[in-house]
């Protein structure tokens, strides 16, 4: 037993999966895709993606955004989880991945309920502020360049309702944000946000070490 969170040695984080993951058939095949591109470690976790569905059924959610789209993998398993009715706005600027993410959708009947934005996702994100889309998202997944983190959280924040959940992903980035000797751009972006969500009085948050560690943010 432990006051502390458990170090997953490979045989428990084999255990954990074993006895936890019910990993759609679709997700699955998505997931050993990605793996063969050579960018296939910005794909979610699958047990990160089931903590997503759960959120998504727990929040009630119908409408939401997955910023940083890669090949599909977070917003299939959110779109999963959502009612008939719900929706994604997904958000990347790279074809190939999305065309790739369109497939998987498409196979998984899900290509309906998420809408993919092909642009800068603040261009994105502030059109649907101008379009009075503002506190009429359930539910933000930010996943995309960590430069703009603070940006996307804040853009995020705008468009969540009260009570909306915010997910920023690769918050611990592979234990590198305590590497104090990383000083790179992505590292730094990484701690600035988590510095500045940690004293953000607008959210209820949560640093989850699940995947690369995950902040749960709810807006209050
Ligand atoms: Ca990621």
């Amino acid at each position: 037993m432990s006051t502390k969170t458990i170090d997953l040695t490979p045989d428990l984080y084999a255990y954990l999966l074993k006895v936890s993951l019910r990993e759609n058939t679709v997700l699955k095949k998505l997931r050993e895709e990605t793996h063969k591109l050579s960018q296939y470690v910005m794909q979610i976790s699958p047990e990160q993606g089931q903590l997503m569905a759960l959120l998504i059924e727990l929040l009630g959610a119908k409408k939401t955004l997955d910023i940083g789209t890669f090949t599909g993998y977070s917003a299939l398993a959110v779109a999963l989880a959502l009612p008939s009715n719900g929706k994604v706005v997904a958000c990347d600027i790279n074809v190939e991945w999305t065309n790739m993410a369109k497939q998987f959708w498409a196979m998984a009947g899900m290509a309906e309920k998420i809408e993919l934005h092909l642009a800068p996702a603040l261009t994105t994100l502030q059109k649907l502020i101008d379009h009075g889309e503002a506190e009429t998202f359930d539910f933000a997944f930010i996943d995309a360049d960590k430069n703009n983190y603070v940006h996307y959280y804040e853009a995020a924040l705008t468009l969540l309702r009260p009570g909306g959940l915010v997910a920023i992903d690769n918050v611990l980035w592979s234990g590198e944000v305590a590497n104090l000797a990383n000083q790179d751009k992505d590292t730094n972006s990484i701690r600035a946000l988590n510095e500045f969500i940690f004293k953000d009085e607008r959210v209820s948050m949560s640093l989850v070490p699940i995947g690369d560690g995950l902040t749960l943010a709810r807006k209050r």
